[in-house]
């Protein structure tokens, strides 16, 4: 699983963590095994190890990496507890725990699973848990030649405080001289983007249950205040239970009432609002979810043109809607795709509108999403009522 080369270079480099092993254990890389072996065996009495481990499950249950000595006792309805040999605790119910230190020495490094604009990323396994996590290495130089250390701040701010089964977790980071380190949740599906480029487009059974798992992360990212400004396939990534996991929070705001005027995101999915640097608010994200749902539905964005025609045609909402869209998701995607900012559809009534409740609360499809996405249903602190999961 591990590359033998991929060690060797992290090796070669000079790990100068800025945190040493507490165990002063030595700083090797050896591959990972997918069997039981004692560096496996859970602690018992740490809370931030019961912790990560509930992520590691949650994400890694059908992982190859996945710690065979850990067996999940979840159960329908019970996504705050999990079964780890001890007596289930409610995660909420947990004292606060001291920020954990991290440092490359408590990871195994795997196979690369991408490459970025400032580095590059890699699955993990922190050696003491067995938690199976993504690690993305930034590159400090590189990110200083971007210009986008506040970018970056921002990102690791933002999305190390939301917790929702539809947000990719930033579990933790650190950092040595040259490199910023995110530990990451664990996405085993990948990128959405490839998901829909192998697809050519999605069923709509398919589009409606994503677009409902989005606008669940978007109104709980807006309940916090945080605004996106960049949904669009490429920052999206799939987790192994086929559900969807906002991914990059690198042009996200806080939005403490004040609205921004920024211009940011890819031209596609910008809406008029920023288009044409008006005061925007929370409200740009149902645009771009318009666009993401044609996009789903279609298997191309709907403004898509030169980048003076896309300006113009976002401005002016000039798009057609293909005849083998249905009515219902073509009524959806106006009611998002509005160039007045408070007339778009909310995010609520989106959750009741006939297209989604087809897909996702009644028939065959939502049943079948019940049963099995029963491991995604609420966040962590109890913020989302709802869940609708892909059942593949
Ligand atoms: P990024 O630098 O965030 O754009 O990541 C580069 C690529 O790495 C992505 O396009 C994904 O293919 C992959 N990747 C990033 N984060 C994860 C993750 N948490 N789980 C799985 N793959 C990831």
């Amino acid at each position: 699983m591990a590359s033998g080369t991929l060690e060797a270079r992290f090796g070669r480099l000079s790990v100068d963590d800025n945190k040493k092993d507490p165990n002063n254990r030595k700083t090797t890389y050896p591959k990972f095994k997918t069997t039981t072996s004692s560096s496996t065996q859970l602690p018992q009495s740490s809370n931030r190890s019961n912790y990560l481990l509930k992520v590691a499950i949650e994400n890694n249950s059908n992982s190859p990496l996945r710690n065979p000595v850990v067996k999940s006792g979840r159960s329908k309805g019970s996504e705050e507890s999990v079964d780890v040999g001890q007596k289930p605790c409610p995660i909420s119910k947990q004292p606060p725990v001291a920020p954990k230190q991290f440092h490359l020495g408590m990871f195994e490094i795997g196979r690369p699973l991408g490459k970025g604009k400032f580095g590059r990323v890699y699955l993990a396994r922190e050696r003491k848990t067995g938690f199976v996590c993504a690690l993305k290495v930034l590159y400090k130089s590189e990110i200083r030649k971007g210009g986008v250390e506040e970018q970056v701040r921002r990102e690791i701010e933002i999305q190390s405080h939301l917790r929702h089964p539809n947000i990719l977790h930033l579990l933790g980071h650190f950092h040595d001289s040259k490199r910023i380190f995110l530990i990451l949740e664990f996405a085993g599906r990948g990128e959405l983007y490839k998901h829909l480029t192998r697809e050519g487009r999605f069923p709509e059974w398919k589009a409606a249950q994503y677009v409902a798992q989005m606008a669940l992360a978007l109104q709980f990212c807006h309940k916090k205040h945080v605004i996106h400004r960049d949904i669009k396939p490429e920052n999206i990534l799939v987790g192994i239970h086929g559900e969807l996991k906002i991914a990059d929070f690198g042009w996200s705001v806080h939005a403490p009432s004040q609205r921004r005027n920024t211009l940011c995101g890819t031209l596609d999915y910008l809406p008029p609002d920023i288009v044409r640097q008006q005061w925007y608010s929370e409200k740009v994200d149902l645009w771009s979810l318009g666009v993401l749902m044609y996009e789903f539905l279609v298997g191309s964005a709907p403004f898509e043109d030169s980048v003076v025609l896309t300006h113009r045609r976002i401005v002016r909402c000039e798009y057609n809607v293909p005849n083998f869209v249905s009515r219902e998701a073509k009524d959806l995607i106006e009611k998002l795709l509005v160039v007045a900012p408070e007339k778009r559809i909310s995010l609520e009534e989106l959750q009741e509108h006939p297209w989604i409740v087809k897909y996702c609360v009644e028939g065959e499809r939502a049943s079948m999403r019940r049963s099995t996405m029963a491991s995604g249903k609420s966040s962590s602190d109890g913020e989302s009522s709802r869940s609708f999961g892909v059942g593949e």
